[in-house]
């Protein structure tokens, strides 16, 4: 039985699997709701998670 091939929410494109054969793809929060492929991961959801986190940096200094 095949499994049902997850798209992702990005790029719509086919979520593959991994190394370590997971086809799960990734969290795409914050920049989509659902998965993102390993591209769209890598390229859009880690750079918009690092620039959240700089974002609550400079909240706490603003508040401290
Ligand atoms: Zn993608």
């Amino acid at each position: 039985m095949e499994k049902p091939k997850k798209r992702c929410c990005i790029c719509s494109s086919e979520i593959k699997p991994d190394a370590h054969g997971w086809a799960g793809g990734y969290n795409a929060y914050p920049v989509g709701k659902g998965s993102a492929c390993h591209e769209c991961n890598h390229w859009l959801v880690v750079p918009a998670r690092l620039a959240q986190l700089r974002m609550d940096d400079i909240d706490r200094e603003d508040k401290a």
